[in-house]
């Protein structure tokens, strides 16, 4: 007979959630509906405010706290313009979890803690983990070089990220880049994550506010269809589209930083995942893109990714090693 079992874990405890999976807030991607979904699928849903002018949040937070009573979050990468502003919001409504990102978490973490908000940090490396942990947060995202859009200078690899920082870290870990699937959560556990963060999936969801095109062209991408780029300005992964082709000239051609920020201009990222402008825009995924082949409800994803995760268990527990 199968034991009846607490199914709770450091991250589910954390947050008051019933699945350790997190969906990364991810920028023109992750509104308030992709959000709600999540969270009412059992997961974590976030928020992702770097996209969101002040106002937007405000109505987004408002929206996500109608649409479920399960615990949410919101996403706050400190390179925001109008950080102040995002704050203020969250204390309002008194989110009860933000995820920062991009920045000193030194910054804000003890006036959301003060507040009694949970804080948790993305960071590229063991060092980032460490300042985090020792600035107060709750927990850290350690996000490796297969993620989509922004991503650290160091190319460290989901794979070798996470028992480098688990080796190092007392407070609890969440594993993102590279994951999207339940075999990708199990790998992610046993190298020693408490629970996993999952965005591209995720940006192939009904509820995702990405452009249809984008979401297709997510479907559409394989191996090798995305390249983290532009690192002299803020290192990022793209799908490798038009635009991408001309940064890669404008490299041939050794530009300098201020051709290469005359290039990008502003608002790319809206165009191209909001908009759906798939030549001209920056189409910011992961490489675990190249396992995505449909635009599913979120709760779906959510189910299946559980699923899985299960079978994967079982197939692993079952496995006869003779070693
Ligand atoms: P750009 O400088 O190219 O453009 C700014 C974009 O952000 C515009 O599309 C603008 O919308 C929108 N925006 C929303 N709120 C504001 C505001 N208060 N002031 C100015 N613009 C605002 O930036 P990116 O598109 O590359 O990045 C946008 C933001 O996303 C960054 O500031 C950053 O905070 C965040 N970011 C976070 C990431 C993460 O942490 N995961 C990854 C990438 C970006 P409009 O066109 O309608 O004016
Ligand atoms: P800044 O360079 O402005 O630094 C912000 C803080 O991070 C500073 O306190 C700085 O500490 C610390 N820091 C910067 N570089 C390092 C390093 N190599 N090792 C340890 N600490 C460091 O940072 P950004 O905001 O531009 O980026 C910080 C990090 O986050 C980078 O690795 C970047 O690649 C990554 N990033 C992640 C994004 C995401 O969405 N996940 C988006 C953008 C950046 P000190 O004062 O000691 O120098």
């Amino acid at each position: 007979m199968e034991m009846e079992q607490t199914n709770q874990n450091r991250i589910t405890q954390l947050f008051g959630i019933k699945y350790p999976i997190i969906q990364a807030g991810m920028i023109w991607c992750s509104g308030w509906e992709l959000a709600a979904a999540v969270s009412n699928a059992g997961g974590l849903g976030i928020i992702g405010s770097g996209s969101m002018y002040p106002e937007v949040l405000d109505e987004h937070v408002r929206k996500c706290k109608e649409a479920t009573d399960k615990p949410f979050a919101v996403n706050l990468p400190m390179i925001y313009p109008d950080i102040d502003q995002h704050i203020q919001t969250i204390i309002k409504h008194q989110v009860p979890i933000v995820f920062t990102s991009a920045g000193n978490p030194k910054t804000w973490t003890p006036l959301l803690k003060e507040k009694g908000i949970k804080v948790v940090h993305v960071v590229p490396g063991v060092r980032f983990a460490l300042k985090a942990e020792a600035a107060g947060v709750d927990a850290v995202v350690a996000e490796g070089f297969e993620a989509g859009g922004h991503n650290g200078l160091d190319e460290t690899t989901t794979m070798t990220l996470i028992p480098m920082v688990k080796k190092e870290l007392s407070i609890p870990l969440i594993a993102a880049g590279g994951i999207g699937s339940g075999r990708g959560m199990l790998a992610a556990m046993n190298l020693g994550a408490d629970g996993v963060q999952i965005g591209s999936r995720f940006v192939a969801s009904i509820e995702s506010s990405a452009h249809e095109n984008f979401k297709n062209e997510v479907v559409k991408t394989k191996d090798g269809g995305t390249r983290l780029t532009l690192k002299e300005l803020t290192p990022v992964r793209l799908i490798k589209n038009e635009f991408y082709h001309r940064v890669e000239e404008a490299y041939e051609k050794d530009a300098s930083i201020d051709e290469l920020k005359q290039l990008l201009g502003r608002g790319r990222a809206k165009k191209g995942m909001f908009e759906g402008d798939l030549n001209e825009g920056e189409l910011e995924i992961g490489q675990i893109a190249g396992l995505i082949d449909e635009i599913k409800p979120a709760a779906e994803i959510v189910n299946e990714i559980l699923t899985e995760f299960k079978a994967a268990k079982a197939e692993i527990q079952q496995a006869k090693f003779n070693f």
